[in-house]
């Protein structure tokens, strides 16, 4: 687990109605996303309100990130801008009462501190697309030479010139 999501919420009393904003730079150090694209590791800048609440802390984030890969059809570099938000509730106790809540994804306070990287984590996967493409119109390469079918002139082919070559060459050997 990284240091880096984590926030000491120190400074935000306790008493429910209390609220507090943060502008946070999260330095990561590895990509946050799937294999085909990820946000690269670097600066991720969170504007965070945290509220306190009877049960636990409020947080409300929103952030933008830059995801980098490639086209999966074209192997072109792509950029994706995501703008994201968040709200998520930091409980101060596990919740007992609902048996259903003692799942994984329950968010609990550490103490004074909180792990942001869950919710930043799944605000970035959850955007990303699954296969990623320059353009919903790109028509990616031609399997025989691998050039992009958008550069190639107009009925680029390999295999009908080679099979009127071999039908040719065979009419040719018949001849001989
Ligand atoms: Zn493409
Ligand atoms: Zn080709």
């Amino acid at each position: 687990m990284s240091k880096a999501f984590l926030l000491n919420t120190h400074d935000l009393p306790r008493r429910a109605g209390e609220m507090k904003e943060y502008q946070l730079a999260i330095e990561f150090d590895k990509p946050i996303g799937i294999d085909v694209i990820a946000v690269p590791a670097g600066t991720l800048n969170l504007d965070l309100r945290l509220e306190s609440v009877a049960e636990g802390i409020l947080a409300t984030g929103e952030f933008e990130a830059v995801a980098e890969g490639e086209c999966i059809r074209c192997l072109d570099p792509i950029a994706l801008t995501l703008n994201r938000n968040f709200q998520e509730l930091y409980a101060y106790e596990p919740n007992r009462d609902d048996p259903d809540e003692l799942e994984e994804d329950q968010l609990l306070m550490d103490g004074e501190v909180m792990n942001l990287e869950a919710p930043i984590r799944d605000a970035i996967v959850l955007a990303l697309p699954i296969n990623p493409v320059c353009d919903e119109d790109c028509e990616g390469l031609c399997p025989e030479c691998g050039q992009k079918w958008a550069e190639l002139p107009a009925g680029h082919a390999h295999e009908q010139v080679d099979s009127r070559w071999s039908a040719l060459k065979g009419l040719l050997q018949e001849e001989n």
